[in-house]
């Protein structure tokens, strides 16, 4: 069994993104970040972001609007960082608490500066294969099959969880290198009868543990998206049983340090292209 690691890949990622920003002499790639209300996970991904934002050299700042703000103050926001043309790109940490309508605030982000590649029209663009930025999680994924020479074409994958962040985008991207994609969600009945048939098996759930050893084919690759608070031991855990599916995956990441770290470069890595794009280098 081999360790799929993306905290390495993604330090590699970030080393030559921060080597970009020190190349250039006009002004660095800007990232700003939305985030409504202060629920501890969203705090710590901002943060997180934010933190390596800067190690690259990235100008930002974070917008923070109240928990319970009108729906009309995050418009504003969104509208005030579409039209500030030194933002490059910028994102809103979801989920947005409230009863507001995150599919409709997010599609008021400018694809453009898109740079979670969230709006309905970005997630249109990868299952066209167009130009376009795609979800950072989903571009991770990606990434760690290229590095470790993991072959698309023809591969039966089964990806568990079908959201706008991590699921749908994975399908478009794996879809479109030649990929059989089976797409499971929470009503999917006899789950380990079809991962278990899978060379390669995506889970994107948020439940502890979920994914055991007979869900798994002899030899497969398991990519683990879930993060999630174990209940018995309060560790933080990902869906997969990671000690049993070892046992029988050929290739597995890891969580912390699989698919989580590459997420933030990824981003970062959409920054800079949105900052290429906008000042004309390449
Ligand atoms: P979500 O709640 O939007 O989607 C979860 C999906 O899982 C849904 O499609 C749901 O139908 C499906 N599902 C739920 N229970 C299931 C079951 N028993 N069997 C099969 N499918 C089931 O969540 P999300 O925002 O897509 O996040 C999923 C997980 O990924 C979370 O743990 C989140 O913290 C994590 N996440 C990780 C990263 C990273 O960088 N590693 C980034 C974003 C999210």
């Amino acid at each position: 069994m081999k360790i799929l690691d993306g905290k390495t890949l993604s330090e590699k990622i970030l080393k030559q993104i921060s080597e970009t920003v020190q190349s250039i002499s006009a002004r660095p790639p800007r990232l700003d970040m939305i985030i409504v209300g202060n629920d501890f996970a969203s705090e710590k991904y901002v943060m997180m972001k934010e933190k390596k934002a800067k190690e690259v050299g990235f100008d930002g700042a974070i917008h923070r609007l109240a928990r319970d703000c009108a729906e009309s103050e995050i418009l504003q926001k969104i509208s005030e960082l579409n039209s500030y043309d030194l933002v490059d790109g910028f994102m809103v940490q979801l989920p947005i608490p409230g009863n507001h309508d995150s599919r409709k605030l997010i599609d008021t982000i400018s694809v453009e500066k898109d740079v979670d590649g969230l709006t309905s029209t970005s997630l249109g663009r990868v299952f066209k294969g167009q130009e376009g930025f795609a979800p950072a999680t989903a571009v991770g994924v990606m990434k760690l099959f290229a590095e470790y020479e993991i072959g698309i074409k023809g591969a039966r994958v089964v990806i568990i969880g079908a959201s706008d962040i991590i699921g749908l985008p994975l399908l478009g991207l794996m879809q479109l290198q030649g990929a059989t994609v089976t797409i499971a969600n929470e009503f999917t009945k006899d789950l380990s009868e079809i991962t278990s048939q899978a060379d390669i098996v995506v889970s994107a759930v948020g439940q502890p543990k979920l994914i055991k050893s007979k869900y798994i084919k002899l030899g497969a690759v398991v990519i683990d998206v879930g993060i999630s608070k174990d209940p018995l031991t309060g560790k933080l855990s990902g869906d997969v049983d990671f000690e049993d599916v070892s046992n029988v995956a050929a290739y597995i990441t890891p969580v912390p340090g699989g698919v989580g770290p590459m997420t933030v470069a990824c981003l970062l890595e959409n920054t800079l292209s949105a900052w290429k794009l906008k000042t004309q280098v390449s």
